[in-house]
């Protein structure tokens, strides 16, 4: 790379060990620079940020950008596209099994392939010519891919304001002009766009405020807790980082931290697929967690006792989402086949679990073998399954959801048979607390990285725990009475193993119920054979096993009511349907101490705030750990 007066003019605001003239300054290679001074050098961060920002203004006062005529053309060829286009549509348009909105939906695949070659070629064709769009682009200063061809070679296609696909591939880029048919199907997207950016804003603050009501007791509250758990998480996944083995793997010993050259190293190991980390949401603390369970942090460091984690976990996510939201401003809702399975319905959805629960994937309801997979009458398909009983078990897939399942697969009760997203709260019934706090943590960071933000897995972990944590008591124990909702935190930390519990290998235990946590599983997991298979895959050697499931229903309640269950009457507060709340607390005779995790009652008193855990202070009586 040459040499270049900006590559002097940036590295001189820098201290030596951080210069480097090969380095291109994107704004991802900016996060990286900013990051690492953050964590090496962080009492000159305040400083060198004020003094490339000068840089950034400095610039943009003497130089600005001009663009140039040429700036709106490219050089890129689109013909060929616009045929196989043109061709697919004939296609489909003689095609008679088809049905209206299945038309609809082959179009979109079509336009979305097509439009994504043509984004490509555009942008890759600019950037060589240094065309100034493109370098905007690439900088990520403004922009996008699909913008750069909207102007300059083709918009491609547009959703209506219900998010179906306008049955109209758009030939002529901005630069060029529109025709009025072209114009007309474009502004459907444009003004669902503009409506949108108006309440993104509002939406996404008010999700990120319930997510942070929800996991705000999620406290450091010691340094390690000693626990043995963690999640099996897969090794490709960077996210990994800054987390503590929890059993050992490769050379490495459980406790390591996993720095980057410790995952290269895992990863050179080819028979390694997974490593079981620690997590928040295995931790052993009874309330709030320990800072080996939360992970490195963003200061490089451990989280020091008295760290909000929860707070700090739903922020990262609000601000991504909110600043997400707003971005399609820009883009209007380019169709495209996956678009329906991410963005903010996708994960509003994941946390608020609606009844209706839309793009939903249906689960095997028993476990048992595929028999049979038919169409249905009404549209989609019926998938038959054997459990054994004198019946088979009927699923129905709706129109436009693909079947994953054929016969002859041996199925779980909660196992994935069509495609969509799968609803959390139901998962939580078939295969427990444990499988679906897995499951949501990877899901919702995929859903948020498929709409193009920033998520770590681990933050999504805290959420998890909190959203996915309560139980309904079938009999009275320690907890409560039965009927009576509480926390599966609370219940597993006065819930004793049973007199017929048994310790026995994984293997001799199937299909009875988990005493003790292990691995990411909790109590009352039923032993399937997967759970087997993963269990013998990490080497636990023992488990407890009970014939009998405990005697508590796990369940998930939407984001508005997961704080409902907790303990503390000032707590609750700080969540929604308050009068209702105070009435239930009333009758229950409920109390608030101020020595807890939960903030609202500190912040309510005026005392103490923040000193929780601090040396000097003295109430530690009401947390337990293992
Ligand atoms: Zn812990």
């Amino acid at each position: 790379m040459p040499l270049t007066v900006g590559q002097i003019i940036v590295n001189d605001c820098l201290p030596e060990e951080f210069r480097d003239y090969e380095r291109v300054l994107d704004s991802n290679g900016l996060e990286a620079l900013l990051q690492r001074i953050a964590h090496e050098r962080p009492e000159i961060y305040s400083d060198v940020t004020k003094r490339l920002m000068d840089v950034g203004n400095d610039a943009a006062f003497d130089e600005g950008v001009t663009l140039r005529l040429s700036d709106c053309e490219t050089g890129f060829d689109k013909t060929p596209y616009l045929k196989i286009v043109a061709d697919a549509e004939a296609a489909i348009e003689r095609d008679k099994s088809l049905t209206p909105a299945e038309k609809s939906e082959a179009l979109g695949e079509v336009y979305s392939k097509a439009q994504a070659s043509i984004e490509k070629g555009v942008f890759d064709a600019e950037l060589k010519k240094r065309n100034q769009l493109a370098l905007q682009v690439a900088s990520k200063a403004r922009g996008s891919k699909g913008q750069l061809a909207s102007f300059i070679s083709t918009p491609g296609s547009f959703p209506d304001s219900n998010g179906k696909t306008v049955p109209m591939f758009i030939q002529h880029s901005f630069a060029e002009g529109l025709s009025p048919a072209e114009y007309w199907a474009g502004s459907y997207g444009t003004r669902t766009a503009v409506v949108q950016a108006k309440i993104a804003t509002a939406k996404g603050g008010a999700f990120g405020k319930l997510l942070s009501q929800s996991a705000n007791n999620q406290v450091v509250v010691e340094d390690d807790c000693g626990g043995v758990n963690g999640v099996p998480m897969p090794l490709d996944d960077d996210d990994n980082l800054g987390a503590v083995l929890a059993r050992d793997a490769g050379k490495y010993k459980a406790g390591t931290v996993i720095t980057k050259s410790v995952l290269a190293d895992l990863r050179k190991d080819k028979k390694l697929d997974e490593i079981v980390v620690r997590s928040p949401m295995t931790c052993g603390c009874k309330s709030g967690v320990c800072a080996k369970c939360a992970g490195i942090r963003e200061t490089g460091g451990f989280p020091p006792i008295g760290y909000n984690l929860g707070t700090n976990a739903a922020s990262a996510f609000a601000e991504r989402i909110t600043q997400g939201a707003l971005n399609t401003k820009h883009s209007g809702r380019l169709a495209s086949g996956a678009g329906a399975y991410q963005g903010f319905p996708m994960f509003t959805s994941m946390a608020k679990v609606p009844k209706s629960y839309p793009d939903k994937a249906t689960l095997a309801s028993v476990d048992g073998e595929v028999v049979e997979v038919k169409d249905a009458p009404q549209g989609g398909k019926y998938v038959f399954i054997d459990d054994g009983s004198n019946e088979k078990k009927e699923h129905y897939v709706p129109t436009g959801y693909d079947v994953l399942v054929k016969p002859g697969d041996k199925l779980e009760a909660g196992d994935q048979i069509s495609d969509g997203v799968i609803n959390p709260a139901e998962l939580v019934g078939y295969k427990g607390i444990g499988e679906a706090r897995k499951y949501w943590a990877q899901r919702f960071t995929q859903g948020i990285r498929d709409s193009g933000m920033k998520g770590n897995r681990r933050n999504a972990e805290v959420l998890a725990k909190t959203l996915i944590n309560n139980v309904e008591l079938e009999e009275e124990d320690a907890a409560g009475l039965p009927g009576d909702v509480t926390t599966y935190n609370k219940w597993a930390f006065s819930f004793k193993p049973r007199p017929d519990t048994k310790v026995l290998k994984p293997d001799a235990a199937k299909g009875m119920y988990l005493e003790q946590p292990v691995l990411h599983y909790t109590i009352g997991t039923r032993i399937t054979p997967s759970v087997i298979k993963t269990l013998s895959k990490f080497g636990q050697k023992q488990i407890f096993a009970n014939p009998n499931k405990p005697a508590v229903t796990p369940f998930m309640q939407r984001v508005e009511d997961s704080n409902a269950a907790r303990d503390d009457w000032i707590a609750r507060l700080g969540t929604t349907y308050l009068k209702d709340r105070i009435v239930e607390d009333a009758q229950r005779g409920a109390e608030s101490h101020l020595h807890t995790t939960e903030p609202n009652p500190s912040l309510a008193k005026g005392v103490e705030f923040g000193t929780w855990g601090q040396p000097g202070s003295k109430n530690k009586s009401e947390l337990f750990t293992y």
